[in-house]
């Protein structure tokens, strides 16, 4: 079968670690174009400015990887659908619910494939994370979801911004992982949230989560932004038969009690595509939107807390 082709719209940080190189070696894609305000480009493909001339230029390429920040989203995603393409969108999706919804409709209306990834589902150890939990039932879940953002957003001023998500930046992938491998729908009962006092978004969040259990299990999640010891990325479950569940290093890894039962390396965006392939293939759309909600929830509720001034 011949490669599609498929143009990534935004160079930046995650196009450039992750979209590119997974593009180059995959078996169902190839590169056709970037798109760049920049006119950042990757290898001898053509570079276009806005995604409106690549769309007069070069018809022939159907499917976009959007990888801007999710402010832009929902006009680029819109001006993609409308101009006939298959979509797939980085995380987290747009900024608001509303723009979300709009999108799925206008996917659907217009009989195109849009697909919202979330890259941290992409784990074997999450997989099984799902079934064990299916199995066994869940009493209590911590997660811990701790970086640097001098690491991982080094001088990105649009974190900070409004609708820039802050700390739920990294914490939307905690999420999406938790609301995988939950076996019932989970709710956000409460949230604190710590805006610095020169920044528009939070550098920190508490939150406890509800569900409609009748055993009320207890469930929370810490994020922080300002963690320079390594990240810690960790779900730990108790289930209800007593098993001490853990998923380590953002899913990759997956412990019960003291073994590791599961380690494999990160392929998250190789999968990502391969799934595209396949929906591509089945003309059918993913999007799921549970976790950019249980963020705007976290928002509706949030109280908020003033802390230092962050200066890069
Ligand atoms: P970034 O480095 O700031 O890059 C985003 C790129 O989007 C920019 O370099 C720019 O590309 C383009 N862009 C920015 N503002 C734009 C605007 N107003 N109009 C048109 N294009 C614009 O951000 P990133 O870290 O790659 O993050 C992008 C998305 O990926 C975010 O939603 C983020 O959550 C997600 N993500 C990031 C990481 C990570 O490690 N940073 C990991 C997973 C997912 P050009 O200069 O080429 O136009």
């Amino acid at each position: 079968m011949a490669k599609k082709k498929i143009a990534v719209v935004g160079i930046g940080k995650i196009s450039q670690d992750q979209h590119l190189p997974v593009i180059d070696k995959s078996g169902d894609f190839v590169l056709a174009a970037c798109v760049s305000t920049r006119g950042v480009g990757h290898g001898d493909v053509p570079v276009f400015k806005t995604a409106a001339e690549l769309y007069a230029q070069m018809p022939e390429v159907e499917i976009i990887a959007i990888c801007t920040p999710p402010s832009v989203r929902h006009a680029m995603v819109r001006e993609a659908l409308d101009a006939g393409k298959h979509v797939l969108m980085e995380k987290p999706p747009t900024t608001t619910i509303s723009e979300f919804d709009d999108l799925v409709a206008h996917a659907e209306k217009k009989n195109r494939v849009l697909f919202q990834t979330w890259h941290s589902r992409y784990n074997a150890a999450v997989d099984e994370a799902r079934k064990i939990l299916k199995k066994e039932g869940v009493k209590s879940v911590r997660i811990n979801w701790r970086e640097s953002v001098r690491k991982w957003h080094p001088g990105q001023e649009w974190v900070w911004e409004p609708g820039g998500f802050g700390v739920f930046d990294p914490g939307i992938n905690a999420l999406s992982i938790f609301t995988k491998i939950m076996p019932f729908p989970v709710f956000v009962q409460a949230a604190r949230l710590s805006f610095p006092g020169n920044r528009q978004t939070p550098v920190d969040a508490e939150i406890t989560f509800k569900s409609g259990e009748k055993h009320q299990p207890q469930m929370s999640a810490g994020f922080n932004w300002l963690e320079e010891s390594g990240e810690i990325w960790t779900i730990a479950v108790e289930t209800l038969k007593g098993t001490a569940m853990k998923l380590e290093k953002g899913g990759t890894v997956l412990r019960l009690g003291d073994e590791i039962a599961l380690e494999a390396p990160s392929e998250e965006y190789e999968r990502i595509y391969e799934r595209f392939a396949q929906l591509l293939k089945k003309e059918k759309s993913e999007t799921d939107g549970s976790p950019l909600r249980l963020v705007a929830d976290a928002f509706l509720l949030g109280a908020r807390n003033n802390v230092e001034e962050f200066h890069w």
